[in-house]
């Protein structure tokens, strides 16, 4: 096969991963930096130019878009796709797993359980807004926020009032979700490829914190999930319609309950954490799958 990994920077973990295990499987692999492409969108030869010269014959295309560049990166993908370059995960589902309110709403329509959540536009709302979700503590976060930043722990009603309107006076999206204690300052990532979760961590939050991101200073490890779980996140993928995804999840007393769904999820921490080769099955995962011209959205 001749892949294309769209990457800012190649010496990232998860783009040095891909390299290597693509390689080693015998395959062709370019890193294309997502925002050199230029494109050309003319109806029967729609082309993608980078430094130069026309990027043709890859059958496959990984996009590793960060949040910042959603909608050039997703539109460069878009145009693989038009190409019928098959892709990792296809444009609209990146799109769609960006927008977390979105996200939410899709996941929650098909009855997929998550922490109860709401969302609000003005001021005048925000009491009943509380009282919807069961009242403090609650957990409130920017619609754009990545890597836990934006997200707060309000203990008590007074202090959930004052961050919203805080929130809201700076012209923010916020979401107020029920906060789950019980899950310990812990979440779990589950690693889908395709219809099956391929490893999955536990990462904790460092003491005094209550978000495990590892970037808040969170450390992971290995966990063995319940087949349970194991559903829920291969579904919650599914529903997104990603082939790969990272599925963050919160163990509640009532069963798991998903937090988020990643479109790029990175493979630093799950392949330390796992020992397994995540970016070797992504590449198998292609070898099946990525037949030319069969990406399901080309041209819609
Ligand atoms: P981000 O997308 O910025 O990582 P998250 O929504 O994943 O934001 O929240 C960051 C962390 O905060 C999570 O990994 C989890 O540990 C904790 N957290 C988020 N929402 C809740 C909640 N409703 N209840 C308990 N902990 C939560
Ligand atoms: N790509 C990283 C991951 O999925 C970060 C995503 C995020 O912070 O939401 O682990």
């Amino acid at each position: 096969m001749k892949i294309a990994l769209l990457s800012r920077n190649p010496k990232l973990y998860s783009t040095r991963r891909l390299v290597e295990a693509a390689e080693a499987r015998g395959h062709e692999i370019h890193v294309i930096d997502t925002l050199r492409c230029y494109m050309n969108i003319a109806s029967h030869r729609p082309e993608i130019h980078y430094r130069g010269q026309a990027l043709t014959g890859f059958d496959a295309v990984i996009p590793r878009i960060g949040a910042s560049i959603t909608f050039y990166g997703t539109a460069v993908v878009r145009q693989f796709e038009m190409m019928g370059v098959y892709p990792l995960n296809e444009s609209v589902a990146i799109s769609r797993a960006r927008d977390k309110l979105r996200s939410l709403q899709l996941l929650a329509r098909r009855g997929i359980g998550m922490p109860v959540t709401g969302f609000a536009h003005s001021p005048d709302d925000v009491d009943d807004l509380l009282k919807m979700v069961g009242g403090a503590p609650v957990v409130i976060k920017l619609l754009e926020g990545t890597q836990g930043i934006g997200v707060v722990l309000a203990e008590t009603q007074k202090a959930a009032e004052s961050v919203i309107e805080a929130f809201m006076g700076l012209k923010q999206n916020i979401l107020v979700q029920e906060f789950i204690q019980e899950a310990g300052g812990a979440d779990i990532r589950c690693f889908v490829i395709g219809d099956r979760v391929v490893g999955a961590m536990m990462r904790k939050a460092k003491e005094g914190e209550f978000r495990s991101n590892l970037h808040r200073g969170g450390e992971a490890k290995v966990v063995r999930i319940t087949p349970e779980e194991r559903s829920v996140a291969v579904r919650a993928a599914k529903v997104m319609g990603l082939n790969v995804a990272g599925v963050d999840l919160l163990r509640s007393n009532h069963g798991p309950l998903v937090m988020e769904v990643n479109s790029s999820p990175g493979l630093e921490g799950i392949e330390k954490a796992t020992g397994k080769d995540i970016a070797g099955m992504i590449i198998q995962f292609l070898e099946r799958n990525a037949a030319k011209g069969t990406t399901r959205t080309r041209g819609k």
